[in-house]
């Protein structure tokens, strides 16, 4: 447990959330500034700032529950589909350092933006950045 951290402290029960899941690995509950209703954040137990960090154990319970937290989202939203956002460092918009999946249920015509502007590139610039990630893996 890292003391300094809100969710930390939502699971070791110091602070209160919206539990709508939980296991000895996993929580989920409600975002208190919701995107949607039903908005909600699938985490591991254990702190861990972000994907890079988090230990492959820990990922994948979060992605063994993940599908049924999302359905059970949107059965009770009665929502068309759903988004899973999950961000890492301050530029990527992460605001709390404990790795968090978000849930998003989405209706049609809601108008929930997500933000990303997409540009076409030439197919050399695609290719030479292929390349450039091919050679970092
Ligand atoms: P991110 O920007 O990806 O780091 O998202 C952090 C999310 O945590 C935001 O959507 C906040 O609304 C949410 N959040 C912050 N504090 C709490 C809390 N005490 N209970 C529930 N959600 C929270
Ligand atoms: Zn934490």
């Amino acid at each position: 447990m890292d003391s300094d951290c809100i969710f930390c402290k939502i699971v070791a029960g110091e602070l209160p959330c919206e539990k709508v899941f939980e296991n000895d690995h996993v929580l989920a509950f409600l975002d208190i500034n919701p995107t949607s209703r039903g908005h909600t954040l699938v985490i591991p137990k254990e702190h861990s700032e972000g994907l890079l960090s988090t230990p492959a154990e820990a990922l994948l319970e979060v992605a063994s529950v993940l599908p049924q937290v999302a359905a059970a989202a949107v059965r009770a939203t009665d929502a068309a589909g759903f988004n899973v956002l999950q961000s890492n460092g301050p530029c990527a918009g992460q605001v709390v350092p404990h790795i968090h999946f978000h849930i998003v249920p989405r209706h049609d015509g809601d108008g929930i933006g997500l933000g990303f502007r997409q540009t076409p590139v030439v197919a050399d610039e695609l290719a030479r950045t292929a390349a450039a990630i091919r050679d970092a893996l």
